[in-house]
């Protein structure tokens, strides 16, 4: 929600923060135009569009900005464009093709089983341009990891960094990559490299508040990291967790039932028992993944459904 901390920031930077279901978004407010990095998740559309419509008082949205085409990121893109009409979308330039062929096998709606309203694409980035963005030059980074295509945004002047799901004060995304048996790890560790050469001042992530330590947030990154890295079950273990956390997030409640045919078909939860699980049926895989999630309080169970904390 908007009234963080932000006075590390100049006054045309808004950054409003959102929760776990929708990423954070920030309105950058130029003297002749407008720009939203990043649109939430699409049940929240209709706030997005309040946060976005209250800060603009009347005036136009003339561009979105997506890190990268996670649910929770970009979907918002189609209520904003059809509330603001001719709005330019500009996305990591590896999606174009997908978005334009709307893949949602590649775009990894169907594989985490997750939302996402179909948006129109105008223009790619790509690591080494420059946009204004607020009557401000930013550097677009590649930050591939948590996602191969994922961007960050930099503003040299003010030591700005726009993390996305590379870095948050505590921790950093899912890696995504893994779970399917692509090398991300390494990945992970050269962008944390690259964040630390940026040499920020102040961090907008993802998620969570803006933060101002990113050498102790880069050093909880790397320990986890190297835990992820000598225990890639682990880490398969907290993706499914994840998944599982954020459906609840998105539902409310659901009937265990519907719960456990809605993960037995999602397409990353399958790869896990034969990848990193010795092959455990997905239905008892999730199953103890669920109780793992209520002894730690993320979820309890009322009757037949299980419902989110
Ligand atoms: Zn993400």
């Amino acid at each position: 929600m908007p009234g963080m901390d932000m006075a590390w920031l100049p006054a045309q930077v808004l950054v409003f923060e959102r929760g776990w279901l929708s990423s954070n978004n920030v309105l950058l407010l130029g003297r002749e135009d407008a720009v939203l990095v990043d649109t939430g998740y699409c049940t929240h559309a209709a706030q997005t569009l309040a946060l976005v419509g209250d800060a603009l008082e009347g005036r136009p949205l003339h561009r979105i900005v997506n890190t990268h085409l996670h649910s929770d990121h970009c979907g918002g893109n189609a209520a904003l464009q059809q509330a603001y009409p001719g709005l330019r979308t500009s996305i990591p330039a590896g999606e174009l093709a997908a978005v334009r062929a709307w893949d949602d096998g590649a775009l990894t709606y169907a594989s985490t089983g997750q939302q996402c309203p179909r948006f129109l694409a105008t223009d790619g980035l790509r690591p080494g341009d420059t946009l204004t963005m607020g009557d401000l030059p930013w550097e677009v980074h590649g930050a591939p990891g948590h996602d191969p295509q994922e961007l960050m945004l930099r503003q040299p002047d003010h030591g700005i960094l726009i993390s996305a799901d590379a870095l948050w004060q505590n921790g950093y995304g899912v890696v995504f990559p893994e779970l399917e048996g692509e090398p991300g790890f390494e990945d992970v560790g050269r962008t944390l490299d690259l964040i630390e050469r940026l040499r920020p001042r102040v961090i907008i992530p993802g998620h969570g508040g803006i933060f101002t330590d990113v050498e102790q947030a880069l050093a909880r990154a790397r320990r986890r990291l190297a835990h992820q890295c000598a225990d890639p079950q682990a880490h398969a273990w907290h993706a499914l967790k994840v998944l599982l956390k954020f459906k609840l997030l998105e539902q409310g409640r659901m009937p265990s039932s519907s719960l456990l045919s809605w993960a037995s078909a999602m397409p990353y939860a399958a790869g896990l028992g034969s990848r990193y699980f010795e092959g455990e049926p997905v239905a008892s895989l999730v199953e103890r993944a669920l109780g793992s999630l209520m002894k730690s309080g993320a979820l309890r169970r009322e009757g037949q459904d299980v419902i989110d904390c």
